[in-house]
């Protein structure tokens, strides 16, 4: 019991950390604004209440759930004439999180595996001032179905197909030019109707724009004015990076780079897509159980590869690749699809239901 505690607390951990001496200051304000979010969901206060009417459109209905910054609720959508969901956050969070998710969702519209943005506004509920996006609602994380499976694992009937389809959406997002910087088991969601899509969420966290496509990132350009520091040339060079950055992120899956406080690029959102299938796969990682951020780092250390993957051999060589590369690689998406689908048992249909479709 204590084990699984300890599982689902560092799951959720997430880090903003006191980072270099120069950004101290900022780091405290931001501290005081997360410690505000907090305060506001012990005392249970709800953001939106049962019943309002949100944009003469949406009809909250109830809270579903709560991340490390935001409320989640369900409304009903009367255009739509179905459900979708409103992620709120207080008005003394920095709003530049929410406006960056909202970038993100608009650039990705329409794109699979990424949740359709429905609207966006601000809210007042009394004295409780927030701000919100309306979107697509999505079903049950993966963190979730993996611990409601027999074994706590998903099967390689599974698994495989369900991380491709968020390699797949990873690749949208990096190719506007955006990083995920949190990418773990509870921001992979099964689709609300159709359980046999993924859905990659929580877009937030002030991922710089690593590097640009040339089509996208117009859109990117004038909503990120003044969210992130400027980004280099046009066309996919990458940016110098920055040295000294924060940590952000969730500790269990974040790479060793970003331990180290390196600036990220996309090979580091591919670390924690690694550790997610490892963990989803296996059932932990094999830090899971580790308090200290330095016995984390050294058990990253020396589990990469075929240790890494001793109970997924076939994702070795996928594994390999992935720690190849360095922050100036653009990741070969197409060669680390294919490496995937080799894991593939042989006789696997496309058409197979997934495991928790069973169910
Ligand atoms: P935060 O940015 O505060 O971490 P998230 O966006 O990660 O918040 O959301 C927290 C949790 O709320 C998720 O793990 C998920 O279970 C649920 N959630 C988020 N977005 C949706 C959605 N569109 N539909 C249904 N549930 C959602």
């Amino acid at each position: 019991n204590e084990e699984k505690k300890e599982e689902k607390k560092e799951d959720t951990k997430k880090m903003e950390a006191p980072a270099p001496k120069k950004e101290q200051d900022i780091k405290s304000k931001k501290e005081k604004r997360a410690a505000g979010a907090v305060h506001n969901q012990k005392n249970n206060e709800h953001m939106l209440i049962e019943g309002s009417n949100i944009l003469g459109r949406f009809e909250v209905k109830g809270i579903i759930g709560g991340g490390g910054f935001a409320q989640i609720f369900q409304a009903y959508d009367k255009v739509r004439k179905e459900d979708c969901a409103i992620k709120v956050e207080h008005s003394s969070q920095d709003i530049r999180r929410m406006k960056l998710e909202i970038c993100v969702l608009l650039a990705l519209r329409g794109s699979t595996g990424i949740p359709e943005i429905l609207g966006q506004g601000k809210w007042q509920n009394g004295d409780i001032k927030s701000h919100f996006i309306v979107m697509q609602i999505v079903g049950k994380n993966l963190s979730d179905v993996r611990r409601s499976l027999p074994h706590k694992k998903i099967s390689e009937r599974t698994l495989y197909r369900a991380m491709l389809q968020i390699l797949k959406a990873l690749s949208l997002l990096h190719g506007t030019g955006f990083l995920h910087r949190d990418l773990k088991p509870s921001n992979c969601c099964v689709g609300a109707v159709d359980c046999s899509r993924i859905y990659l969420i929580d877009y937030g966290k002030r991922a710089h724009v690593g590097r640009v496509s040339r089509s996208a990132p117009l859109i990117a350009q004038s909503f990120l004015k003044g969210l992130s520091r400027q980004y280099l040339e046009y066309g996919g060079i990458v940016r110098k990076p920055r040295a000294g950055v924060g940590l952000r992120g969730t500790i269990r899956y974040m790479s060793l780079d970003a331990h180290a406080r390196h600036d990220l690029g996309p090979n580091n959102d591919l670390v924690a897509f690694l550790y997610t299938t490892i963990e989803c796969g296996d059932g932990s990682l094999p830090w899971s159980y580790e308090k200290t951020q330095d016995d984390i780092m050294k058990l990253k250390q020396t589990h990469t590869g075929e240790k890494l993957c001793a109970k997924q051999p076939k994702m070795t060589k996928a594994a390999e690749y992935i720690e190849s590369l360095n922050y100036h690689n653009i990741p070969d998406y197409e060669k680390l699809t294919a490496l995937i689908e080799e894991c593939n048992p042989t006789d696997l249909k496309p058409s197979e239901p997934y495991e928790w479709q069973y169910r």
